[in-house]
């Protein structure tokens, strides 16, 4: 055995040094230049830096933390199924884990809403969802192109950049992307021009020049692209609309979905009953990579292993998202819980809203923030945010949105101290 090194030593004190990322890193990082910091731990809504510095977290993962950092309960689970020699890797092969989550999936989230989805496990992450989805849509009805909205996000492979609004991330895709228009989002023209218009006539006219597309994918909140919300009924319309034309209906609730809305689903409140749903973040509850694709069983067309992938089957994320399922979703209580809060945020953001000029409250539920006229505002008021021990970051194509997204499971007094923060924020940027 070698004697401990002074590298040993030195590591450690460097430790709290963030020299080795920017040495090492790729130039493509992009949160930890907001927040240049080394993270340490964390618990529900507050993470510890090696300074021992705390900071409120009203980021959550970007909505992968929905019950919090190292929720109790869902750690537990965690860790019982480690400590035995429980199947980690499984492809997609059955395990009790696998089968657990199905079941909890059935029992508290599809059953009570009525819903008959068929569940593919595309690969981890959202953009997995999203290309297994798009797929999806082009193999049922033959057709290629997919409409897509101003400042959606869908992800950042080809498939999903290519139904992607913002410029600077399309363009980092290095190759023409193909088979997507993108259409109006709710509110687009400020009420000026009848909604959705324009794709009924193209849709309806032969000589428009425009195809049928196989799906139309929508967020209900665009949570990258600047917290625009769209109207229930606007959701309505755009369902009827696409069965009108037999296109399929694909709501992208990677970020919006999880209860962030204060529904499981976040096209719920609008009553729409889309053909094919994209879930990640949350899912696992604990943080842990998992992504589902729900479809009409009529969709479920593919031939066995056509669309395949190594991390399908990530059992300790199916663990966590079992616990998860059942701590929050077997009754009403958290969601109820969501509301108020939610609630709280909305009065608390338009307050902060009312006493600005050229700022108004955006979002729905606990995905909310505050939109500013002048474009500079915002990526202010997010450092001095973080200087002041809370972590919040922008939203909308010029980073012009402050977004607060805190985990769900915030108390009152957490959230009102954040919103005393960003207040106290905001006022040192005017
Ligand atoms: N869809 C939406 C609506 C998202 O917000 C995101 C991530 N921000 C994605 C897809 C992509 O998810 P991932 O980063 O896990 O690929």
């Amino acid at each position: 055995m070698s004697a401990p090194t002074m590298s040993a030593t030195s590591d450690a004190a460097a430790e709290a040094d963030t020299a080795v990322f920017e040495r090492r890193e790729s130039v493509v990082r992009s949160y930890c230049r907001n927040w240049p910091t080394v993270f340490e731990s964390a618990r529900g809504a507050v993470q510890t830096d090696v300074h021992g510095r705390e900071y409120l977290d009203f980021f959550a993962g970007a909505g992968a933390l929905n019950y919090g950092h190292n929720h109790p309960v869902l750690k537990r689970a965690l860790t019982e199924y480690l400590a035995e020699d429980s199947i980690i890797h499984g492809m997609d092969t059955y395990t009790p884990a696998k089968r657990d989550f199905l079941l909890a999936f059935e029992r508290h989230i599809l059953n009570p809403r009525g819903m008959d989805y068929t569940v593919q496990f595309p690969g981890p992450t959202g953009t997995n969802s999203v290309e297994t989805a798009l797929k999806i849509a082009r193999k049922a009805t033959g057709r290629s192109d997919i409409v897509s909205f101003t400042n959606a996000f869908h992800g950042m492979t080809l498939g999903s950049l290519a139904v992607t609004g913002n410029s600077m991330k399309r363009e980092g895709a290095g190759t023409p992307l193909y088979h997507s228009t993108s259409a109006p989002y709710d509110d687009y023209f400020d009420g000026s021009t009848e909604d959705f218009h324009w794709l009924e006539r193209v849709w309806a006219d032969s000589g428009s020049g425009v195809e049928l597309p196989a799906a139309v994918i929508v967020e209900t909140v665009q949570g990258e692209g600047g917290l625009n919300s769209a109207r229930a009924e606007w959701l309505r319309a755009l369902q009827d609309l696409c069965r009108r034309f037999e296109v399929l209906l694909i709501v992208d609730d990677v970020q919006a979905g999880c209860g962030r809305t204060g529904w499981f689903f976040s096209f719920e409140e609008a009553n729409i009953d889309p053909d094919i749903v994209c879930l990640s973040k949350s899912l696992s509850g604990l943080g842990l990579p998992l992504a589902l694709t729900l479809m009409k069983p009529e969709l479920d067309q593919w031939e066995p292993g056509e669309h395949n992938g190594t991390f399908r089957g990530f059992n300790p994320a199916f663990v966590t998202a079992t616990a998860a399922l059942n701590e929050f979703w077997s009754d009403d209580r958290f969601v109820g819980d969501v509301r108020d809060r939610s609630a709280q945020l909305r009065r608390g953001l338009e307050e902060i809203a009312a006493a600005e000029t050229g700022a108004t409250y955006r979002g729905r539920g606990l995905l909310a923030g505050i939109h500013f006229e002048d474009l500079e505002r915002a990526e202010k008021i997010a450092a001095a945010s973080y200087e002041r021990g809370l972590l919040v970051e922008t939203s909308g194509p010029d980073s012009e949105v402050v977004k607060l997204m805190p985990p769900l499971t915030v108390t009152a007094d957490e959230l009102a101290r954040g919103l005393e923060i960003l207040a106290d924020a905001v006022r040192a940027t005017a």
